[in-house]
């Protein structure tokens, strides 16, 4: 177990001498004069986690209303879908590749009857995307059986697989490895338990021994289990509906249902409903609970029209962009976020500093987090795609551009560009985090460090990589005060590197795959000079831009 070592420390904000506002191609480094198709990211923001969904409504249509849930949440994953119903006697799941909407039909919802039933969609971090590790897991040991759905990544999965005396290729997921633990804690459960309460017991046990973040939601012939870990890195909430109850990752799909919503599940906290209700088991022992919330859930995770910590999620962006307001100033005739995260915040920004707000980009709400390109020139379209400028807004005007995060800078660089080609006279960026310079090892897809612009340069240093009048960066201080929650717990390690839960130095996504090889090292940092005048080496390199099939 070990921690990196911290960054060299940025500076908040940086100011640049005025730029001759001339046009910059958008580029996309080291790709010139390849002919072979390539797969572009168009949003740098980092991969969400999962999002997972239970209900149990006897009399109501539960896979329905899971689909609904899960439509609810899809940002949170869009690789896989699944539903597991049950009717009392058995459980069924449908599960496959794909959104909610692709994977689900009238017909197939249709098919699926019961009263209690548990929803997933995925965004892989520890595991490959395949069909196989689509979830809910399904497992059944002698009289028992049961299906898991799991929201984020354990630390501690290669420990846990050689304990428990599994071969490689046996389990093909930190959350496949939860559903073996489990069954195998079932096996020695008596074949008929008088209380049908094994799967409680069970989990019980298990849940101590896993380290990292993971909230659950799992279910037997007649229970819906909701968890979260000791720390709560993963949101939960529980809802009421008429005739039952309800767990959900996020608010809106407790909304969505017509569920009223109750509380948040606590860090270390396990809801069981059943027929009796609900009841609040603890798991953990008390030492261990410590509650340290995603600080990325309420800067741009989470839906804005949720709340986290009994806070508006929305009111706090908006609140982040007048701290922002109030820390760095700048003269300008307009204040415009960058679509959609960096709405908020914007608006935030211009309350604060009577400077009007307005709109400078518009979003194709249809595009996807990556397209193919076949040649140079489409690749060169990849912002565009994604982002239209609004020159009657940008020509001959002094701009405030207010954006949630840098992950690698290179769609910010071409946004940057594409303003000014538009006549922007001055780009000043304001970003509501801190500088984004360590990767996520709990549920959040960031790629390496080496990915990470601000891992390896200053704030002045990607100010001028981005072209821009002046950069700043929102305080930790100022983004924790912003969020309304005083006094409660976050994670901030993406911008601290203090990591609440020890992180194995060789933890990748591919930890139980059985043909990966050495994880990669990060590549060392590079000098600014260096990209500059080898552009190939810029962080979307590393990782990002994949051979299409
Ligand atoms: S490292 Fe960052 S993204 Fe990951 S849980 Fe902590 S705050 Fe959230």
């Amino acid at each position: 177990m070990s921690e990196p070592a911290p960054p060299a420390p940025a500076d908040p904000s940086f100011s640049v001498a005025p730029s001759n506002g001339g046009s910059t191609e958008p580029e996309n480094p080291g790709l010139d004069g390849d002919p072979v198709c390539q797969r572009i990211e168009l949003d740098e923001t980092p991969g969400h986690e999962c999002g997972v969904f239970g209900v149990y409504a006897p009399n109501q249509p539960v896979a329905h209303l899971s689909y609904l849930g899960l439509y609810a949440i899809q940002h949170r994953g869009q690789e896989s879908a699944g539903i597991a119903v049950s009717d009392g006697d058995s459980i069924t799941v449908v599960k496959d590749m794909g959104l909610v909407s692709n994977v689900f039909d009238d017909k197939t919802l249709a098919a699926l009857t019961g009263h209690l039933a548990i929803g997933h969609t995925r965004y892989s971090t520890t595991g490959s995307s395949t069909w196989r590790n689509a979830q809910p897991f399904y497992r059944n040991v002698g009289a028992h059986s049961f299906a898991l759905a799991h929201n984020g990544n354990l630390v501690n999965t290669e420990e846990l697989a050689a304990e428990a005396g599994m071969l490689p290729g046996m389990v093909t997921s930190d959350s496949d490895l939860v559903a073996e633990l489990i069954e195998q804690e079932l096996a020695r459960d008596p074949e008929e338990s008088h209380d049908h309460r094994a799967l409680e017991r069970a989990l019980m046990k298990v849940l101590p021994k896993l380290e990292g973040a993971f909230s659950f939601v799992l279910m037997d012939e007649g229970h819906v289990i909701g968890v979260r870990d000791p720390h709560g890195f993963w949101p939960m909430c529980l809802g009421k509906l008429d005739n039952g109850w309800a767990v959900a990752s996020e608010s809106p799909a407790l909304d969505i249902v017509g569920a009223r919503q109750i509380r948040e599940v606590e860090p270390g906290e396990m809801v069981t409903i059943d027929a009796t209700g609900v009841r609040s088991e603890r798991p953990f022992e008390l030492e261990k609970i410590d509650p340290k919330l995603c600080l990325m859930e309420f800067i741009y995770f989470h839906r804005p029209d949720g709340t986290l910590y009994g806070q508006g999620v929305h009111a706090a962006r908006v609140r982040m962009g007048e701290e922002l307001a109030e820390q760095s100033p700048a003269d300008a005739d307009l204040v415009m976020g960058v679509p959609e995260s960096g709405i908020p915040a914007a608006e935030g920004y211009a309350r604060h500093s009577g400077i009007p707000f307005g709109f400078g980009l518009v979003k194709n709400r249809y595009i996807g987090r990556t397209f193919i390109a076949p040649n140079q020139q489409m690749r060169a379209l990849g912002v565009r795609l994604k982002l239209n400028p609004l020159r009657d807004n940008i020509e001959g005007k002094r701009l405030i551009v207010v954006d949630d995060s840098i992950v690698r800078g290179t769609t910010t660089r071409a946004m940057v560009s594409m303003l000014r080609e538009c006549g922007a006279l001055e780009v000043h960026l304001r970003i509501s985090s801190p500088p984004y310079a360590w990767p996520c090892f709990y549920g959040m897809d960031t790629g390496t460090q080496g990915e990470l612009i601000a891992a390896s340069l200053s704030v002045g240093e990607i100010a001028t990589f981005l072209n821009v009048d002046s950069l700043a960066y929102l305080e930790l201080d100022r983004v924790k005060t912003a969020t309304g929650a005083h006094g409660a717990g976050f994670c901030d390690a993406c911008f601290t590197g203090s990591y609440p839960v020890d992180v194995p130095v060789n933890l990748s996504k591919g930890v139980l795959d059985t043909d990966r090889g050495l994880a990669p090292a990060d590549p060392a940092p590079e000098t600014l000079a260096l990209l500059f005048e080898n552009e190939s080496l810029l962080p979307v390199d590393h990782a990002k831009i994949d051979q299409a099939e």
